[in-house]
């Protein structure tokens, strides 16, 4: 069994908590970063983590990427039929990350910037791309990674569930190996602290998800934050 480490937090400056993330049993994680004016960034973020909860409980196991993206696929639907019909919920979308594992395989499916990473062998490398305008600029070489992390536009997103109807998403799968380390994120933390105090982090603490937060409130706590860490036996 995979040890499950789990934790959100307002963070430092926000009023409330847009981000939404679910452990589902067994062994398959799902991380939610909503947006949107008033509540409907946390209505978002919770409709896609519940449907993708009540779509994989009815589909048997196990649970491949092209799974995980009819899931996401479903919630799209529902947060833009629901954005459809509600003035107040109009433009909210969320990120989808979602990594599931069945003992030999890891399969993940993922739209937005919220982030998958691997930490294997002493190496902690991210997994999925960001959708977002500045990743587009770095893929180009018309920007630095250095310059994408403080750049005006940052947080712009290319796409997101429930935002608009032909929806990409990335997914995939690899072999796990016994003592790989997976995160998944939402940009609360990455914006506040760099790869190098993640992979600290989750080389040393006991309290991986624990501590990962309070290192996020430490830099700043600018946005809401979330992680999962699951460590694999
Ligand atoms: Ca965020």
């Amino acid at each position: 069994m995979a040890k499950i480490f789990q934790a959100t937090h307002v963070g430092k400056v926000r009023y409330n908590n847009e981000d939404s993330l679910t452990v589902i049993e067994p062994e398959t994680f799902v991380v939610a970063d909503g947006m949107g004016g008033a509540s409907a960034g946390e209505v978002a973020s919770q409709m896609l983590v519940e449907t993708v909860k009540n779509s994989l409980s009815k589909t048997p196991r196990p649970w491949h990427e092209k799974i995980l993206a009819q899931a996401i696929l479903l919630a799209n639907d529902k947060i833009l039929n629901t954005a459809r019909r509600h003035a107040e919920y109009h433009g909210m979308g969320t990120t989808a990350t979602i990594l599931s594992l069945d003992g030999e395989r890891a399969y993940f499916a993922h739209v937005g910037d919220s982030r998958l990473y691997l930490l294997r062998n002493n190496i902690f490398k991210q997994i999925t791309e960001d959708h977002s305008y500045v990743e587009t600029l770095v893929r180009r070489g018309e920007l630095t990674a250095e310059e994408a992390k403080i750049h005006p536009m940052k947080n712009v997103l290319t796409q997101a569930v429930g935002a608009i109807a032909n929806l990409y998403i990335d997914q995939a799968n690899f072999p796990v190996e016994r003592g790989d380390i997976f995160l998944l994120c939402t940009d609360g933390l990455t914006n506040m602290i760099d790869d190098e105090l993640i992979f600290k982090i989750l080389k040393t603490a006991k309290e991986p998800a624990a501590e990962l937060i309070e290192a996020a409130l430490d830099a700043g706590g600018k946005d809401n934050v979330s992680v999962i860490v699951v460590g694999v036996d």
